[in-house]
């Protein structure tokens, strides 16, 4: 038996990567012209993705997870790159991508709201999504999702320790605990590590740090949604209806 579903919310149920991904290609183009006039070819452009990943990778113990976090980085990055020829003009405009992401309207993804409307009749639903505060809680009012959940929770980063802390909350068991999400590294296997169950849901625009393989003890725990549509019948699948 299922007692509460977990769902995720960036590149779950709304767009979210594809803000970063815009952002660096924005990053890029305007780097790009420092490395140029400032006579600085060995930083090709080319490689300004991978360096932007690994300050962001570096930075996840300072600042966690979300925008703010994401344009300390390119900041870092831009001094970096330009040895410290970044005027700030441009540290202006990195900020401002990071004030437009912050007020980006939100995409909700096909079938949303019939999905969550059809298990919310059966189940009750949590939703948890990591990251900034003030942004994340004004996506979930944005989208109008709200009344669907029985709990909304914003954490600063998704470990076991962080959903064992929110299913004591609940009252419920992790082994009657389904997570649902697009991230193997967030929301699956941290759920899976306490005994509970994943419904992993591909998104092909995923940020590259939430994508691990998961171990091979894993893998009975883990359920594959084609897409976020097929979610209710997956989980009706396990034979939990209620
Ligand atoms: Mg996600």
């Amino acid at each position: 038996m299922i007692d509460l579903i977990g769902f995720d919310a960036d590149d779950t149920l709304w767009e979210n990567e594809q803000y970063y991904t815009r952002a660096r290609e924005e990053f890029r183009a305007l780097i790009g012209t420092h490395l140029i006039t400032g006579g600085r070819p060995e930083g090709a452009p080319a490689d300004l993705d991978d360096l932007i990943e690994a300050t962001e990778r570096r930075n996840l113990r300072y600042y966690g997870f979300g925008v703010m976090s994401f344009v300390l980085s390119l900041i870092e990055t831009a001094v970096e790159v330009t040895g410290g020829g970044i005027n700030s003009g441009d540290i202006g405009r990195l900020l401002a991508i990071a004030k437009r992401m912050i007020s980006a309207e939100v995409e909700l993804f096909d079938q949303v709201e019939d999905i969550l409307a059809d298990l919310y009749g059966s189940w009750p639903l949590v939703l948890i999504t990591k990251g900034d505060l003030l942004h994340q809680q004004a996506k979930v009012d944005r989208s109008g999702l709200s009344r669907y959940f029985a709990a909304i929770e914003v954490v600063a980063d998704k470990t076991p320790e962080v959903y064992a802390a929110i299913l004591q909350r609940q009252g419920v068991a992790p082994e009657r605990f389904v997570m649902v999400g697009n991230s193997m590294r967030s929301d699956i296997l941290p759920v899976v590590d306490l005994g509970g169950l994943g419904v992993y849901v591909p998104n092909a625009g995923t940020w590259v740090y939430e994508n691990v393989d998961p171990p091979a003890e894993a893998n009975g725990r883990i359920l594959h949604a084609r897409t976020l549509a097929d979610v209710p019948e997956v989980i009706r699948g396990l034979g939990m209806e209620r």
